[in-house]
């Protein structure tokens, strides 16, 4: 060992380093040019509907069939399984027997956004408005006064299904949820943080121009529901059987005069759900077989059957595993899993919240994060000491800029992801993700370094 404390803190430090200090110019360039194809994704796909849709036809382009439970799968198969166009599972069929279990990357595709209530529409004052019930945890205040779009699809009876796109295109209207003026808001400011919008207040501004004919009350309404009549053939009773959303309408653009970072909407977690798809349609001949989720509902809990608290993914591993004979349980008691989420990343304008030695910064690569939960680890999957040395291994071997991070102080605050729902099939799984600056706000912001690193990780991850 060297006598010289500067080599010898060098050889037994722990410290992350910052990729953009370390990093050849041609691998920042390999990032960048990764991140354009990033961006022109989260441009496309606002809601996990689209992100489903872009993902299928991606995978279909690149080999894969839908999987038919029965069947026999040679290695190098390529099957995906859609689940109600809100999740997809994808999977390349590996040279070992499934009996040593499956790499699962698992992200999801739903971010936090205004819902319209099953009867939204009104008119109030001679203007059009929709009501509308918030999705995953926001700060309200935040969803006021931006330009919003409008996505999903409505249902109409006999089964006949429109999909609904409006506020993305260059000539396209969109949508707003308006606010008081500074001036008359004296009584508003005085409210706590989470009631100066409140749920209630988050109402859609959709119209103003009535219909001109006859003398009747609700003739902006009328006349809004007269075009998307005329539009989508739809009426009021329609709005009962739909999913509609209003996702932010601002494009996805570069941040920083240096362009190293990026803005848009939905990074949680298509940050990590994009990475973990390239991976996935990449890996053409893996030595284990690679099962890659992409799932809704995280943001409400991992709830209904498109999320992980669901038996969807344990029933698709069952139906694998039969292919060769085997128990589920078996197969997933070998697995191990990349839960992919983002992590909070350290913003010196609120440095409170985090514990330095313990937070995730940006251009310091994929954060690697043993648990999350609240208070005394409640509610989280605490990976274990095994497991974080493989994982540590071949991010080390495949030269993967990776950092830990905890999100947030002890007793901060906290949340979980869908690590623990994966764990309880009895897989080994950790925490893996692109931290994220304002997470949760209509405008994210995350480093382009960090979201090539959480590619090369979870690719490392499925050929380890
Ligand atoms: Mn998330
Ligand atoms: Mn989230």
């Amino acid at each position: 060992m060297s006598e010289n404390a500067k080599e010898l803190k060098k050889a037994l430090f722990y410290n992350s380093e910052n990729g953009a200090e370390t990093m050849e110019d041609g691998e920042i360039r390999e990032a960048d040019s990764f991140c354009a194809g990033y961006m022109d994704f989260l441009n496309r796909c606002r809601t996990e509907r689209e992100a489903v849709a872009y993902f299928e036809k991606k995978a279909r382009e690149a080999g894969f069939t839908p999987f038919i439970a029965g069947e026999k799968y040679a290695p190098g198969s390529r099957v995906y399984y859609n689940n109600r166009g809100k999740a997809i599972i994808l999977v390349t069929i590996g040279r070992r027997s499934l009996r040593e279990g499956v790499r699962i990357n698992a992200a999801h595709i739903d971010s936090p956004r205004l819902d319209l209530k099953p009867n939204p529409m009104y008119e109030d004052t001679e203007l059009a408005l929709f009501k509308t019930h918030y999705y995953g945890g926001i700060k309200k205040y935040q969803w006021t006064a931006i330009p919003l779009s409008l996505h999903g699809v409505i249902v109409k009876k006999g089964g006949e299904k429109v999909i609904v796109n409006i506020g993305e295109d260059a000539g396209d209207p969109r949508f707003v949820v308006t606010d008081l003026l500074p001036h008359l808001a004296d009584e508003q400011m005085k409210r706590t943080a989470p009631q100066i919008i409140r749920g209630e207040e988050l109402n859609i501004l959709i119209g103003s121009r009535p219909f001109k004919c006859d003398d009747e009350s609700e003739k902006v309404k009328l006349n809004i529901l007269k075009l998307l009549n005329e539009k989508y053939g739809i009426i009021e009773k329609d709005f009962l059987s739909a999913e509609l959303t209003l996702v932010p309408a601002m494009p996805v653009c570069d941040i920083g005069f240096d362009r190293s970072m990026i803005g848009g909407y939905g990074h949680d977690d298509r940050v990590c759900a994009y990475p973990a798809a390239v991976a996935a349609l990449a890996a053409t001949d893996p030595e284990v077989t690679c099962v890659t989720v992409l799932t809704d509902k995280e943001e409400i809990g991992s709830e209904g059957n498109t999320g992980l608290k669901s038996a969807y993914l344990r029933y698709f591993i069952e139906d694998l595993a039969a292919m060769e004979g085997l128990a589920g349980r078996d197969v997933l008691a070998k697995s191990e899993c990349l839960s992919a989420d983002v992590n909070a990343a350290f913003d010196p304008t609120f440095p409170d919240v985090n514990e330095r030695r313990n937070a995730a910064y940006i251009n310091h690569g994929v954060c690697v994060t043993k648990y999350t939960g609240s208070r005394g680890k409640g509610g989280t999957n605490d990976a274990s000491a095994e497991f974080m040395g493989r994982v540590r291994t071949f991010l080390e071997d495949a030269d993967v800029l990776w950092q830990t991070g905890e999100l947030g102080k002890v007793d901060a605050g906290g949340g979980g992801t869908v690590a623990m729902y994966i764990a309880n099939l009895g897989v080994d799984v950790v925490d893996v993700g692109v931290p994220v600056l304002s997470m949760h706000a209509p405008f994210e912001v995350v480093s382009k370094l960090d979201v090539y690193a959480a590619y090369r990780a979870f690719s490392a991850f499925i050929a380890y």
